[in-house]
This record gives structure tokens, C-alpha cells and sequence, in this order.
């Protein structure tokens, strides 16, 4: 199939969190499964000094630019995956994050920016780029590319097209003097269409349009048509279900392989698990805390936000110093985490390690030198860092959501039985519930056997991407032998010119 895949980040060119790794090897998981798949990227300053032998290829005239994009073509570096960067300077040659600026706060003109490059990946789609190519499928990623399923829907001879919520927590809303200077039909601020509490939701380009939705995991897929977990747009996704479904993240293990890992102080494979040892030594050494013997070592790495739990965490630390372990911690996010992160490290300077900031090698060492993986999320979509945990023997203590409650298996009797069991999984948000979990996490500790058993079974799961890309392809084929006719296109005359007007 021809497939164009279409993300705002993508590993190794530029990356904030999962998206990243998924479009960095879901594609190449697509081209060694000998399909014709094509990335789509904004340009920033590190795509283009990463991406591996770019060249000019087109200029693109798109509705609401003042200059021509020009459409850069390259490969995702060490792969056969073509690559293409939406360039324009005025949009994406800055310095700071894909979203934020160096203080932390969002690019005023993301609305602007994310428009853009969703027209110009519609334009791509339909072959409108100069680029004498067509894909039969546009795979859009999140919010950022949200609006290509809308500019789509009604286009004669279109691409299928997919949307994928990694995380329905993020949304692309803007106020009203942005929804009209992008010049969008002016229909579309409806409740019906991309209209959200008096706010434009480019989200719901993809809900409402796209031929099909799916997420991250089975489990997220069931959580986000209840109020729980829908943040409000429940009613539509469930509007949506009988194209709705769920295809769990696998991941690239020759990035996150124990055996291989060139950032690693020591490789390991489940047959030498002594070695991992050395990591936790370099682990402590890097987060200057002391050896001590018999003391588990427990770890995060992540967005230091709400739906991460590290709340509960923090509000645990009196409590967890009082037992015989240690804590590190890797991320950047909210300031008053990070704040009493960087207390309880001043504080208890022999027991908890804290690194705020983003550290790609530090991530891996404590992936690797960590005797268990924290991961108390409210919710997560899939979540990558438990399912690295698990093949770097670090059992995870997770909270039963999402692809949490698909990736990991608690250490119940049952389960210990079958030797199914790979970690510690709990119900309630509550630190009590969490202590509950890190209690009975410590007691299987101090029991060789059992710790081997729970170890194994993490390292020898297989989460890559093989299973789930063949899935990815099943469903392609699924949505693009099927796609739908959204009720807006039988006005199709008036549509087709207004939606062309815009491209
Ligand atoms: P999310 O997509 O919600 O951020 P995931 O668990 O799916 O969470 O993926 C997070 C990815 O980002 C992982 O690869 C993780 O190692 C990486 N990551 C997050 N924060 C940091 C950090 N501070 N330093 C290094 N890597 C990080």
C-alpha cells in the first residue's frame, strides 16, 4: 500500500514524548513489511539537521501562507523510510520545543502553525505537491495533524484516512479570532463538526472525519467513550464506536535492548542479569546517591504532569524514606513537581536522586539500573517506559489503565503461579493504594526466586512492532477498501469548491 504518515514528531529527528518513538518505528516497521510508507514532519531547525540527505523537491502554494512551503525530501535516519519536511521559516525555524517556546509556554501561533502543515500534508495526499505520488491512506497522529481528515472528507478521489489519538488529553483548542484567521469553511464551528465549548478543536477534525479512529491500546480505546476519561468528548466517541478500535504501541528494540544498549555502563541479556548490577551502580553514582546494600532501587522516567501520578509519589515520600529503598527521577513538566522533587532530594540526599530536565542516556542507564519501574499514571494511553522497563528487568508497579492494564501482569498468587506475572498492579488514584503496591513489591524482593520469575517474564515478553504493524496493516486495508461518505459531502458541489479554496 501507499501510505503517508503524518506526525508533528518523529525519533530521532525531533521528540517530546511517545508520539516520537511511535513514528519512529511504525513506518519502518511498515517498509520492512514491504509497504510504501512515506513520514510527513514539520521542518524544525533539528529535523533538518538530522534527517539524512535532504533535498529540494517542491514549492507548494497553500491557502493562508504568504509565501510558498517548501516540501524538503529525505529518509528518517539508518532507514529505507522517505521522509518529508513541510518548511516554513515563519512557522518552524525557532529555537525551543515543537509546542512550546524555551520559557515553557505554547507558541502563540500554533493554531497557525498546525493548520499549515496539516494543509500541506492534504496537499501531499492529494498529490497536489508536485510530488507525482498518491497515497490510498493519510495516517494522521493527534491534534497537531487533525484537520487533514476534514480537508479530506469530501475531496473527490481522496486518500482513507486514519486518526490516531495517542492522547485525548491534548486537544488543539483556540478562541474564535483564530478559527477565523484561518480561513476554515465557516460551518465548521459547529457542535456538529470542529466546535468545542465555544473553542476550535482540531481534534475533532479527526473524530468527526477521519474513516476511522483508533488509539494506543484495547483498554484506552474502552476508557475514552466513558466520562472518565473521554475529557468531553465521550458522546462522539461513542458516536464512533462501531469505528473505534484499539492496537497497542510496540517498540523498537534495537533502540531499547539490555543486550545492545551502547548507553548502557553494562549490557545484559536475562542469562547474565548479574551485570545489570554495575547499571544501578552508575545510576546512583549519576544521581550522586550513596550504595546501599539490600536497598531496591525505585525509578521514573517521564513527564512530570497530572496524569503521570508523581503526586502521589511526593506525597508518599515520608513514608517511602522510612523503608530501606531509594528513588530517582528523570523528567521535566509542572514547576511545583518539579519543585518538591528537587525538597525531598535536598532533603533526603542519601535516599532520593531527581534530575529535572530531558535526558535521553540518563533514561536508558535508569530503564537499566533501577530495581523497579514507577508508573502510577491516572490514565495513559499506552505508555512506552513500562513496556521498556519490562524488557530491561526492572518489573514496573503500574496503575490497572489504559496500556498499563494491557502490558503488565501483577505479581498475584494466580498469576506468580502461571508465571504470567511481570509487575505490581494496583486500582484506586490513591497513595495508599500505590504504598500498597511498592509494599508488596519490596516483600517479592527480598525472594530471589520470585523476583527471577517476575524478571523473566518481563524480558522475554515480545512487544515489537512485527504484531502490531500487521494489525496497522490489516486495518488499512480494512478502511481504505470501506471509507466512509461523511452527510457534509452530499452537498459535495458546494464543499468540494470550498475545501479546495482552502487546500
Ligand atoms: P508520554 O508519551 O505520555 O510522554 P510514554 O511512556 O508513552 O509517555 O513515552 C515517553 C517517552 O519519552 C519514553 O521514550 C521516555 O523514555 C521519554 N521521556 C520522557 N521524559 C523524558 C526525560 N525527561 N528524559 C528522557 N526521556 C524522556
Amino acid at each position: 500500500m501507499n501510505i503517508l504518515f503524518a506526525s508533528s514528531e518523529a525519533h530521532p529527528l525531533i521528540k517530546t514524548g511517545g508520539l516520537a518513538d511511535v513514528a519512529g518505528s511504525l513506518p519502518r516497521a511498515l517498509k520492512s513489511a514491504k509497504q510504501e510508507v512515506r513520514l510527513v514532519l514539520p521542518a524544525y531547525p533539528g529535523a533538518i539537521s538530522r534527517a539524512e540527505k535532504l533535498k529540494l523537491v517542491s514549492d507548494v502554494v497553500l491557502a493562508g501562507a504568504r509565501t510558498p512551503v517548501r516540501l524538503l525530501e529525505g529518509w528518517l535516519p539508518g532507514s529505507r523510510v522517505r521522509l518529508y519536511l513541510v518548511d516554513s521559516p515563519e512557522h518552524f525555524d525557532r529555537p525551543g520545543g515543537p509546542y512550546l517556546d524555551e520559557a515553557g509556554n505554547e507558541w502563540p501561533d500554533n493554531a497557525a502553525r498546525f493548520a499549515l502543515f496539516s494543509r500541506a500534508v492534504s496537499a501531499i495526499a492529494m498529490n497536489c505537491a508536485g510530488l507525482g505520488w498518491q497515497p490510498e491512506l493519510v495516517h494522521c497522529n493527534d491534534w497537531q495533524t487533525g484537520l487533514v481528515p476534514a480537508l479530506l472528507a469530501c475531496r473527490a478521489q481522496r486518500p482513507a484516512t486514519l486518526f490516531t489519538i495517542h492522547n485525548l488529553a491534548y486537544q488543539g483548542l483556540f478562541d474564535w479570532a483564530n478559527f477565523q484567521s484561518l480561513k476554515l469553511p465557516l460551518d465548521w464551528w459547529s457542535m456538529e463538526r470542529l466546535e468545542f465549548h465555544n473553542q476550535l478543536s482540531f481534534i475533532k477534525g479527526g473524530l468527526v472525519y477521519a474513516d476511522w479512529i483508533n488509539t494506543v491500546s484495547p483498554s484506552y480505546a474502552r476508557e475514552i467513550r466513558s466520562e472518565a476519561f473521554g475529557c468531553g468528548l465521550e458522546g462522539l466517541l461513542q458516536h464512533r464506536q462501531d469505528r473505534l478500535s484499539g492496537i497497542l504501541n510496540g517498540v523498537d528494540y534495537r533502540v531499547w535492548n539490555p543486550g545492545k544498549d551502547k548507553l548502557l555502563a553494562q549490557t545484559y541479556t536475562v542469562r547474565s542479569l548479574e551485570r545489570k548490577r554495575e547499571n544501578k551502580q552508575a545510576l546512583q553514582q549519576a544521581f550522586g546517591l550513596p550504595e546501599r546494600a539490600g536497598f531496591p532501587l525505585l525509578g521514573h522516567v517521564g513527564r512530570l504532569v497530572d496524569q503521570k501520578g508523581l503526586d502521589l509519589v511526593i506525597e508518599l515520600i515520608p513514608e517511602l524514606i522510612k523503608r530501606r529503598l531509594q528513588l530517582v527521577v528523570l523528567g521535566t513538566g509542572q514547576p511545583e513537581l518539579e519543585q518538591a522533587l528537587r525538597t525531598a532530594s535536598q532533603q533526603y540526599p542519601e535516599q532520593i536522586g531527581v534530575r529535572i530536565g530531558y535526558d535521553e542516556q540518563l533514561a536508558h542507564l535508569l530503564e537499566a539500573g533501577s530495581d523497579l519501574f514507577l508508573m502510577p499514571s491516572r490514565f495513559e494511553p499506552c505508555g512506552l517506559n513500562q513496556i521498556y522497563s519490562l524488557r530491561y528487568g526492572t518489573p514496573p508497579i503500574v496503575r490497572r489503565t489504559g496500556g498499563l492494564a494491557d502490558t503488565v501482569s501483577d505479581a498475584d498468587a494466580a498469576n506468580l503461579a502461571a508465571g504470567t506475572a511481570n509487575g505490581f498492579v494496583f486500582e484506586q488514584i490513591s497513595a495508599a493504594a500505590l504504598l500498597e503496591a511498592i509494599d508488596r513489591a519490596l516483600g517479592c524482593y527480598t525472594q530471589p526466586q520470585v523476583w527471577r520469575a517476575l524478571q523473566s517474564a518481563g524480558m522475554s515478553a515480545d512487544f515489537s512492532w512485527t504484531r502490531s504493524a500487521e494489525e496497522y496493516l490489516r486495518l488499512y486495508q480494512r478502511i481504505s477498501e470501506n471509507p466512509i461518505e461523511h452527510p457534509d459531502c452530499q452537498r459535495r458541489g458546494i464543499r468540494n469548491a470550498q475545501v479546495e479554496a482552502i487546500l
